[in-house]
């Protein structure tokens, strides 16, 4: 049985080593293999979704970021908690009060 090559993927799909020892005790029990395939596929996937979720909030806040041109953190709404967790669950943008106005008013209104 490739062993090894079941790991491996297994580790990919981010499966922890006990998690592909399951996997592969399970068959060698002469349990079919979906069974605990299956099992493990459906904890991991919320997993990853929300990974993923994660993942886009961040790349939307760096997004965000590499635009901002406030002179200081605190009056930067990228780091307003309040404002950057109210608009995030309402539209998935994060609040950042410099950028909306850059973008209504040129250079020079500061
Ligand atoms: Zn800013």
């Amino acid at each position: 049985m490739r062993r090894l090559g079941v790991i491996a993927v297994a580790k990919r799909a981010g499966f922890s080593l006990d998690e592909a020892r399951i996997l592969l005790e399970a068959t060698d029990g002469g349990d079919p293999a979906h069974e605990p395939l299956r099992a493990l596929a459906e904890r991991k996937l919320p997993e990853i979704e929300a990974l993923i979720d994660r993942a886009e909030q961040v790349k939307r806040w760096l997004e965000v970021a590499q635009d901002c041109g406030c002179e200081t953190l605190d009056v930067c709404g990228l780091f307003d908690e309040h404002v950057s967790a109210r608009s995030n669950a309402a539209n998935g943008q994060f609040g950042h009060v410099h950028l909306a106005t850059r973008r209504d008013a040129p250079v020079g209104r500061s």
